[in-house]
């Protein structure tokens, strides 16, 4: 008796600590939801203060969470096996995100802050310049920082697995590698086969006016049935759509309107709302928990890819909707067949920039990425080197020449941010999504019947039971072969996109 209170209470009150700081991250996320949503220009730097002084807060408390040794004790207790299965989960995971802020000393987290801030500024001015030389004196400030971050952080076999594990718990690059290089061997020859096929899509049939408040309307309507719960959380407007999630019930997600262009806000919209599904599904009653948090950013991106593309680019999907869209935006829509717009929606183009590439090209992107900061971070390659790498790599991958750097290594805003580790998981996301998905398909009877007559619960209600309501419980790998029968691999992508692209650009005997 006394040994169960005495175990009880240790837990009761990290959770009590853990709920604090979850309600101070909660109000730190509305002001960065409202930043990007509703904030005027002037309120910029004010807003920025108040954010940087909430995230000292919530920092102090975090790192508060041990006093006394309360977090270390319990923590112990899990890894010999002491803790019931929650308790187990609780105790193990925020032990981790603790460690890893503990580990940093204050010196350090201030530089690192004051680095990357100042770094994002140069890139930004840099990349509108076209000049590389100007950022790179502060990408190697950068890259020796994150060097640094890993030796405080610990490793086993590479520093770069100290950086993944922010993004991607328990992923090291020896596991990624051999992944990726699979997928490079697999994807280089598909694309060149799809450019050599004499099917050409034609997005210029689908060009027209489609009028904002129509398109908005329409998109509420996709989101709604796809189970995203209004009472539960909003779609508003923003210059990047995010998905951010203050509580299970309460979740934000955000997409553009282009006049010009129909399939942007609808892709953008299937995404949020594949990532929100996944917050409104985690169980509220462990709010504040890591029962009640998502597993990896790598997880996270399987769901709205699930949703963006292998439901929502899928002809299934569209013999539900397209008839609506049709009526909906006459012109130019009315003349086109449902088989064209599937078509053009999947159309598979090398491009220069990542966020535009399709589905096939994609993670061509990242692998360019992932291959360059893995280099950096081990040591192998010299910032000064990347432009030259970068293009002989966008040469090598996706046939394509880079005229500049605005368009080539300054693109994305991640490694000025800091953010080393991150992208891999955009390519992991499209890997466990077909995974998911094939499983998911031998899970639900007539699951493409079902998609093709607007029945979404189905499929919301197996991945609530094999992903969502699972919180932090696994790990990622842990996660998908519970729900798949099988470790990650990218062998379910493959053949996804075999099957898809050999049928839309008669590819035959692929
Ligand atoms: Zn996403």
């Amino acid at each position: 008796m006394a040994a169960a209170r005495t175990q009880k209470e240790p837990l009761t009150l990290l959770k009590e600590r853990l709920l604090d700081i979850a309600h101070l991250s909660t109000a730190g996320a509305v002001l960065s939801w409202d930043q990007e949503v509703l904030m005027p220009p002037q309120g910029a730097d004010a807003r920025a203060e108040a954010a940087a002084r909430l995230a000292a807060v919530v920092h102090e408390k975090m790192l508060a969470l041990n006093e006394g040794g309360l977090l270390s004790k319990l923590a112990r207790r899990a890894a010999r096996g002491e803790l019931a299965g929650r308790a187990a989960v609780i105790a193990r995971e925020t032990w981790r995100s603790y460690e890893r802020q503990a580990k940093l000393p204050r010196a350090f987290v201030a530089e690192h802050a004051a680095v990357t801030a100042k770094g994002q500024h140069m890139w930004a001015t840099a990349r509108a310049n076209d000049d590389f030389a100007a950022f790179a004196p502060w990408l190697a400030r950068i890259v020796a920082l994150k060097r640094e971050e890993a030796r405080l952080v610990g490793y086993h076999e590479s520093p770069y697995d100290a950086l993944l594990d922010t993004y991607e718990p328990g992923m090291t690059a020896a596991e990624l590698t051999p992944l990726f290089d699979e997928l490079k061997d697999f994807l280089i020859p598909l694309v060149r086969a799809i450019q050599g096929s004499s099917v050409r899509p034609e997005p210029r049939r689908i060009r027209g006016r489609y009028p904002l408040a129509a398109q908005a309307a329409f998109n509420r309507m996709v989101a709604g049935e796809m189970g995203f719960d209004f009472d539960a959380g909003r779609l508003d407007e923003s210059t990047h759509p995010f998905t951010t999630a203050f509580h299970p019930t309460d979740v934000r997600i955000t997409t553009r309107y282009r006049e010009r262009d129909i399939l942007y806000a609808i892709g953008s919209t299937i995404h949020e709302a594949g990532h929100a599904l996944y917050e409104q599904g985690l169980p509220a009653a462990a709010f504040g928990t890591p029962l009640a948090e998502t597993v990896s950013m790598g997880v996270h991106e399987s769901q709205s890819r699930l949703w963006e593309n292998m439901v929502g680019k899928s002809d299934a999907f569209w013999r539900h909707f397209y008839p609506r869209l049709q009526k909906t935006f006459p012109d130019p829509l009315r003349r086109v067949p449902r088989g064209v717009f599937v078509g053009i929606m999947n159309a598979v183009k090398p491009s220069l920039i990542r966020t535009e590439a399709d589905e096939v090209t994609y993670n061509l992107h990242i692998i360019v990425r992932f291959e360059i900061e893995r280099g950096l971070i081990d040591g192998a390659l010299a910032v000064r080197d990347l432009p030259a790498i970068w293009r002989e790599k966008m040469r090598a991958y996706l046939g394509i020449r880079v005229p500049n750097d605005r368009e080539g290594v300054l693109q994305d805003v991640h490694w000025s941010a800091g953010y080393f580790g991150y992208f891999p998981t955009y390519a992991l996301g499209n890997l466990y999504a077909a995974q998911l998905f094939a499983a998911m398909e031998r899970g639900v009877p007539r699951l493409a019947a079902r998609l093709a007559a607007g029945d979404f619960a189905a499929p919301r209600a197996w991945l609530n039971h094999h992903v969502h309501r699972h919180g932090k419980t696994y790990e990622a790998a842990a996660l998908i072969k519970r729900a798949t029968g099988e470790a990650p691999t990218s062998r379910y992508f493959t053949d996804y996109l075999s099957r898809k692209y050999g049928a839309l650009y008669r590819l035959g005997t692929r």
